[in-house]
C-alpha cells in the first residue's frame, strides 16, 4: 500500500503535524482561513488514514496511541470550526449519529451467488475432473483462501470513495448497512482504486467479529443478563443490522476482502488477470485480504493446503467454516459460468464437524441470573477437535425429552467453532436398558425453593427473588424501579461480596452495619449517609411500584397498576384466588399462574414480612387512595389515537387517558368510546369514520382534558407543565 519513501514522508509529517497542532485551542482553529484550514486537514487525514493503515490492518502501529489522538483530535477541532471542510472520507466522518427506520434495499452490482460445497479430497478431485473437461485443458492452476464465517457484504467505491456497504440479501438486492459498515476501521473510507485505472468497483468481503472479541462480548452480556450469541457469525450479523452506529464500533467487527465482482472502466479478465493479482490490488488499496491465498499448480496441492489449514484452523482469530478452491486465471470464470445456485470455478471444502461419541455420566442443573434452570451434561472425557470435552449444553428440558437422552446413554457431542459443545443425540443402539430419564428437580440446586414452570415457556424456573443465583440482578432491578440513587451494579456487587444483604429485605436492615459500610474502600460518610437515606425514602414508593420492584415474572409497571387498584395490599393479593386474578382485565392465566407461583415460594413470603417489619410497606399510600376514590370521568371507556399530536406524544397522551380512567387501546372497533386524530393519522382513521366513531381532533381533546382536570392532581400538572393551563 505504502512505498517505503512515502513511509518515510508520512513519518516525517506526522512528526511536523504533531508539532504544529501542540497547544493550540479553539480559537486558534477558528482564526484559520478556510483555504489554511482545508490544507491542515487533508493533511491531517492523510496521515491519520496512514496509521489507521499499520494500526488496524497491519497490527503493526508506528506511534503511540497517544500521538494518534493528538492528531486526531486536532483534525476534529479543525472540521468543528470550519465544517465546510469536512469530507464524507474523512477519518473522523466513521460513526453517525442512531437512526430510525429501515435500512434501504440497493440492487447489487453484481450478483452475490452462494458456493458449491465438497467434504473430502475425493469430492475435490471430482471437482478438477469437471473443471479440466470444461476448460478442455490438462492443468488447472488454483488459488486456495479462508472460507471466512461471517456476513458477507459488497463494498461499493466511487472515485476511490467508500459509496455504500449492502448486505448479501437474496443475492441480487441487499439491504444498505452503510452507516455502519463505514464504523468498522479495516474497511478504508478512501481507497486509491484509481492508482490501477478503476473508476467503480464492487467488492465482495467479509465481516466477521474475531474470536476473542466474541468471547468477550458473550462474557459482558453474561453479565448484564443479556442473551447470548450462538457463534461468531451470528454476533456479526446481528451487529451489522443494529440502528445505532455508536454501539456498531464498539463492537470490535473486522473486515476481509476477497473478489472484486466487477469494476469500471477496467473489465474481470481483460485488465484483472488473476485472482491472486486481484487480492494484491485489494490489498494495495488498504484493505486486510485473506492470510491464506495459496496458488497451487495443481488440485494435489490443493489438497495438501486445505488439510494443512483444516489442522491449523484453531489458531486462527476468526472461524473459518472451510476453504475456498478458486481457478486462478480470471479469463477461465467466463468460461466455466455459473449454475442456478453458485459458479462453476469456485468449490467450497468444508470442515469435519467435530464431533465424538462419550458417555453421558450425569446431568446438573444451573441457576442462571434470572432463575432459569439449564440442564448440563456431565460426560466422560473425551477428545472433540483438539479439545477435551468434559461438559456439553442440554439447553432445555423439552429438548430432552425429543431427543430422548438418558444419562447412561453413549452420545454423539459436537463442537461447531466456538460455540460450546452441544448433544447432537444419543446413540440408541448401545442402550443396555440400565439408562435412566433425566428429570427437572424439584428445588432449586443453590437455594432449595421449589421449582415452577411457567405456562409460556419450556424453561423450568427458582421463583425465589433472593436465591444467590439470581439476587444481584433483582437487587439492581430493586434499586432502579424504587429510584434508589446509588443502588446500582457496582453497589450490588460489593453488598454482596461483603455480605452485607443475603435477601432484598437486608437492605432495609443496613443501618445497623453502618460501621461495616464505612469501611467499604472508597465509601465515606458521605456516600454511606445518601445510600441508607435514598433506601429509607424508597419506603414511601407508591404501592404498585413497589409490586413492580418484586420482580414477579409477567408483573412490569402496568400489570402491578391493576394489581394495585384491585388490591388494597399484598395480604389480599396473596390470598388471591387463580380464578380471581386471571378474571381482572388485562391479566390473563400465564400472569396468574406466575403471580400463584411467587407467593407459593415460601422464602419470598418470608422477605416481605421482614421488610414490612422495616416499615416497607405493600399497602397504597395515602396518595393512591384518595386517587382511587376521585370520580374517573373517563371509566370504562376505550380510547384510540391515530396521526402526531403536537403537544403529547403517544404515551403521554395515553398515560393521561388511564389517569381518568379510561382505556386506551390500539384498535378501532364498534367498541370504540372515540378517537383522537392527530397530524398525518393512518388506517385507523378510515377504519373509525367507516364504524361511524365520535372524533377529537387535537383542540377538542386538550377541551375536554381542561376540563377534566379539576378531577385529577397528576393530569393537573402535566398540562400546566406542557404550558397547556
Ligand atoms: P455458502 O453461503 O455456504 O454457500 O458459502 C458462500 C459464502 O462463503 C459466500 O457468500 C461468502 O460470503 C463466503 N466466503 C467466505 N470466504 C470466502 C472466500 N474467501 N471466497 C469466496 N467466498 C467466501
Ligand atoms: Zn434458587
Amino acid at each position: 500500500m505504502y512505498t517505503t519513501t512515502e513511509e518515510r514522508e508520512l513519518l516525517q509529517l506526522t512528526d511536523e503535524l504533531l508539532k504544529q497542532v501542540e497547544g493550540k485551542d479553539k480559537e486558534y482553529w477558528k482564526n484559520l482561513s478556510l483555504q489554511e484550514a482545508k490544507e491542515l486537514a487533508e493533511k491531517l487525514r492523510n496521515v491519520i488514514r496512514y496509521h489507521d493503515f499499520k494500526y488496524y490492518v497491519q497490527a503493526n502501529p508506528v506511534i503511540s496511541d497517544y500521538q494518534y489522538d493528538k492528531l486526531f483530535h486536532a483534525l476534529e477541532a479543525i472540521e468543528e470550526a470550519h465544517p465546510e471542510v469536512v469530507t464524507p472520507d474523512s477519518p473522523t466522518q466513521r460513526i453517525s449519529p442512531a437512526f430510525t427506520g429501515e435500512f434501504e434495499k440497493v440492487k447489487h452490482l453484481a450478483e452475490m451467488t452462494s458456493l458449491e460445497n465438497t467434504y473430502s479430497p475425493e469430492d475435490l478431485r471430482e471437482w478438477d475432473r469437471k473443471v479440466k473437461q470444461l476448460l478442455g485443458k490438462e492443468d488447472v492452476e488454483y488459488i486456495v483462501e479462508p472460507k471466512f464465517d461471517g456476513a458477507s457484504v459488497e463494498l461499493v467505491y466511487e472515485d476511490d470513495v467508500l459509496k455504500r456497504g449492502v448486505t448479501r440479501g437474496d443475492g441480487f438486492v441487499g439491504e444498505d448497512i452503510s452507516v455502519n459498515v463505514r464504523t468498522i476501521r479495516t474497511i478504508p473510507l478512501r481507497a486509491p482504486f484509481s492508482k490501477f485505472g478503476i473508476k467503480v468497483v464492487s467488492i465482495r468481503a467479509e465481516v466477521i467479529m474475531p474470536k476473542s472479541v466474541f468471547r468477550r462480548l458473550n462474557r459482558e452480556r453474561e453479565e448484564k443478563g443479556l442473551p447470548l450469541f450462538a457463534n461468531p457469525r451470528n454476533a456479526a450479523a446481528g451487529t451489522l443490522r443494529l440502528k445505532n452506529p455508536t454501539e456498531v464500533s464498539k463492537r470490535g467487527l473486522d473486515c476481509y476482502a476477497y473478489q472484486i465482482l466487477y469494476s469500471e472502466p477496467k473489465e474481470l479478465c481483460n485488465d484483472l488477470k488473476t485472482q491472486k493479482q486481484v487480492l494484491e490490488i485489494l490489498s494495495e488499496c488498504g484493505f486486510k485480504t485473506p492470510h491464506i491465498q495459496k496458488v497451487c499448480k495443481n488440485i494435489e496441492e490443493v489438497i495438501e493446503t486445505v488439510l494443512k489449514a483444516q489442522e491449523e484452523r484453531e489458531t486462527w482469530d476468526f472461524e473459518a467454516d472451510g476453504m475456498v478452491v478458486k481457478v486462478n486465471n480470471i479469463c477461465d470464470w467466463e468460461k466455466l459460468g455459473e449454475t442456478m445456485h453458485h459458479p462453476r470455478w469456485a468449490v467450497a471444502y468444508k470442515f469435519p464437524a467435530k464431533q465424538a461419541v462419550t458417555k453421558l455420566l450425569d446431568v446438573v442443573w444451573q441457576v442462571g441470573r434470572t432463575g432459569a434452570l439449564t440442564p448440563v451434561a456431565i460426560l466422560e472425557p473425551v477428545e472433540v477437535g483438539g479439545v477435551i470435552v468434559s461438559r456439553a449444553s442440554l439447553f432445555n428440558p423439552d429438548l430432552i425429552r425429543q431427543k430422548d437422552i438418558r444419562i447412561g446413554d453413549y452420545v454423539l457431542v459436537e463442537r461447531a467453532g466456538e460455540t460450546i459443545p452441544y448433544i447432537v443425540a444419543p446413540v440408541k443402539e448401545r442402550r443396555t436398558g440400565e439408562e435412566k430419564p433425566i428429570t427437572v428437580p424439584e428445588h432449586c440446586p443453590v437455594c432449595g425453593a421449589p421449582i415452577v414452570r411457567e405456562l409460556d415457556e419450556a424453561v423450568p424456573r427458582c421463583p425465589n427473588i433472593n436465591c444467590p443465583a439470581q439476587l444481584k440482578e433483582h437487587l439492581i432491578y430493586w434499586g432502579k424501579v424504587l429510584d434508589i440513587r446509588g443502588l446500582g451494579e457496582s453497589t450490588a456487587n460489593i453488598l454482596l461480596k461483603k455480605k452485607l444483604v443475603s435477601s432484598i429485605a437486608d437492605l432495609y436492615y443496613l443501618r445497623k452495619r453502618m460501621l461495616e459500610l464505612l469501611r467499604l474502600p472508597g465509601w465515606g460518610s458521605k456516600k454511606t449517609e445518601n445510600l441508607l437515606k435514598e433506601i429509607e425514602k424508597s419506603k414511601g414508593a407508591p404501592f404498585w411500584k413497589k409490586l413492580t420492584a418484586l420482580g414477579i415474572r409477567h408483573v412490569g409497571e402496568k400489570t402491578a397498576q391493576l394489581l394495585a387498584q384491585k388490591f388494597k395490599d399484598i395480604e389480599e393479593l396473596k390470598n388471591a384466588t387463580f380464578i380471581e386474578l386471571a378474571g381482572i382485565p388485562g391479566i390473563g392465566p400465564v400472569t396468574a399462574t406466575s403471580i400463584k407461583n411467587f407467593f407459593a415460594a415460601e422464602q419470598n413470603v418470608e422477605m416481605i414480612k421482614k421488610l414490612e417489619e422495616a416499615g416497607f410497606l405493600f399497602r397504597r399510600t395515602e396518595e393512591e387512595e384518595k386517587e382511587r376514590e376521585l370520580p374517573k370521568p373517563l371509566e370504562g371507556q376505550r380510547v384510540v389515537f391515530t396521526g402526531e399530536l403536537e403537544h403529547f406524544t403517544r404515551k403521554e397522551a395515553q398515560r393521561i387517558i388511564e389517569l381518568l380512567g379510561g382505556n386506551p387501546t390500539n384498535s378501532v372497533t364498534r367498541k370504540t368510546s372515540f378517537i383522537v386524530v392527530g397530524k398525518n393519522p393512518g388506517s385507523k382513521y378510515q377504519k373509525a369514520q367507516k364504524l361511524g366513531v365520535k372524533m377529537l381532533n387535537e383542540a377538542e381533546f386538550i377541551e375536554l382534558l381542561k376540563r377534566f382536570s379539576a378531577q385529577n392532581e397528576e393530569v393537573k400538572e402535566i398540562l400546566k407543565e406542557k404550558g397547556i393551563l
